[in-house]
């Protein structure tokens, strides 16, 4: 079996996420493969006028939103040794920028976790499962058990 590459660790920074970037880091290691990390920042609710209130889009939560997550990769990729040019903080829906990141930069492997914050009740979480149906690359959902 040929190695992977370059492995894209998704972290969402909830419990456990640990887990999930120890293995992306051993598999790393294992295939000699490049390590990169992205984290997606849930785009905040547009609000239609059409829904009869006006709730103003609030662009001081949002750049406090990045301001954090930043933060917390800068954190993160101290930790795992990943340069800031491998390290990815996107805005948006967060299976499709993992997915669109992936593809952008010849990623052979997505490693997530099984679930985080949107997939508690779940076998699989929203976010997981939406990333394993659509890219194109191989993707492992490191199994997390409810603490
Ligand atoms: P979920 O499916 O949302 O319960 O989360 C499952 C896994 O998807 C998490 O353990 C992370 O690896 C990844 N993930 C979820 N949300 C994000 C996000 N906003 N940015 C990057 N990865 C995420």
């Amino acid at each position: 079996m040929e190695n992977y590459k370059h492995i894209l660790l998704a972290v969402d920074f909830f419990e456990q996420g640990d887990v999930v970037a120890r293995k992306a880091q051993a598999l790393a290691t294992q295939n000699q493969a490049k390590l990169s990390i992205v984290h997606v920042v849930d785009s905040l609710p547009v609000v239609d006028s059409s829904y009869g209130t006006e709730i103003p889009f609030n662009l001081d939560l949002t750049a406090e939103l990045m301001a954090q997550a930043k933060e917390k990769m800068y954190e993160l990729a101290k930790k795992l040794k990943i340069p800031s040019e491998q390290s990815w903080l996107e805005m948006g829906s967060s299976s499709s920028e993992i997915v669109r990141v992936a593809e952008e930069n010849a990623v052979d492997l997505i490693v997530i976790g099984s679930h985080g914050r949107h997939g508690l009740a779940l076998l699989l979480g929203s976010t997981a499962n939406s990333v394993l149906h659509h890219a194109s690359c191989d993707v492992l959902a490191v199994r997390l058990r409810d603490q």
